[in-house]
């Protein structure tokens, strides 16, 4: 019951890592709103809320739209009575090599992975800074600290999502408002399911651990740094990714 008390929004949580934070943090006792556009795997987090007693409060947004995203805040900033935990999760690939990338898939890559948490961020800044505490977790990924061929859009979002949080660490520190970012690597979700075995058997050789990460693995760091096991920690961007890029 790491989160008891605590309110959290997190992005993304109708399936994969997303739905696995929300889970965890409402297995810790937070209330959590869970964003996405579609309600996935809603019934587990429901089913998670009542055994530890909380709730959780699904509603419906496309990250990638600004007004929609400012409105949606504002609305769960007064529902909740208050915002403690922040976690920018939602995200998509579309892969390519540069040289045949339409710019929309520059430019949707970059909206949802990237603008989104700028959007997110800016409308809960004056908030948790008024409550003088809280933790944003952005969602980066280990190709943001190295690059990957194929990611240039992917690579470059997940690179300014560690500038944003080093940034807005700064911006918000003096107030005890801590901004910290994920790195993982590569975890079993239906992001990777789309990779093929001879992608996948390349991915495992670089992997010490041998064995892609689990969604659950990466809510464990999500709730170490949303909890108040991590105050002291700000502006960084962690890896777990079993090794791979140590
Ligand atoms: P996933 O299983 O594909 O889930 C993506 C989530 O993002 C879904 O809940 C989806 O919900 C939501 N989403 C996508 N577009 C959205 C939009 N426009 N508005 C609102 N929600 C949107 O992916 P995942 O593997 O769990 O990845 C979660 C995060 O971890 C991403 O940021 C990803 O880049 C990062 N990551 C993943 C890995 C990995 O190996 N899996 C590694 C490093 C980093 P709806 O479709 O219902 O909207």
């Amino acid at each position: 019951m790491l989160l008891k008390g605590k309110t959290a929004l997190v992005t993304g949580a109708s399936k994969g890592i997303g739905n696995a934070v929300a889970e965890t943090f409402l297995k810790n006792g937070a209330v959590v709103y869970a964003v996405s556009r579609s309600e996935g795997d809603l019934s587990k987090l429901q089913a998670a809320a009542e055994e530890a007693g909380t709730r959780v409060v699904f509603k419906a947004c496309d990250v990638g739209d600004e007004p929609a995203v400012t409105a949606l805040v504002k609305e769960i900033i007064k529902e909740s009575g208050g915002l403690d935990i922040v976690v920018n999760n939602a995200g998509i690939t579309r892969d390519g090599l540069i040289a045949r990338m339409p710019a929309e898939a520059w430019n949707e890559v970059l909206k949802v992975n990237l603008a989104s948490a700028f959007y997110v961020c800016k409308a809960v800044s004056m908030h948790l800074l008024s409550r003088r505490g809280g933790s944003i977790i952005n969602m980066s990924s280990v190709v943001g600290l190295h690059g990957n061929a194929g990611q240039t859009n992917y690579s470059a979002s997940k690179a300014g999502l560690i500038g944003l949080t080093k940034s807005l660490a700064q911006e918000l520190a003096p107030r005890g408002v801590r901004v910290n970012a994920i790195c993982p690597g590569f975890i079993a979700t239906e992001m990777t399911d789309k990779l093929n075995e001879e992608q996948k058997a390349a991915l495992f050789g670089r992997i010490p651990m041998a064995r892609m990460g689990s969604a659950a693995e990466i809510a464990a760091a999500a709730l170490w740094l949303a909890s108040d096991l991590s105050t002291y920690v700000t502006g960084q961007a962690i890896t777990v990714d079993g090794g791979m890029t140590m």
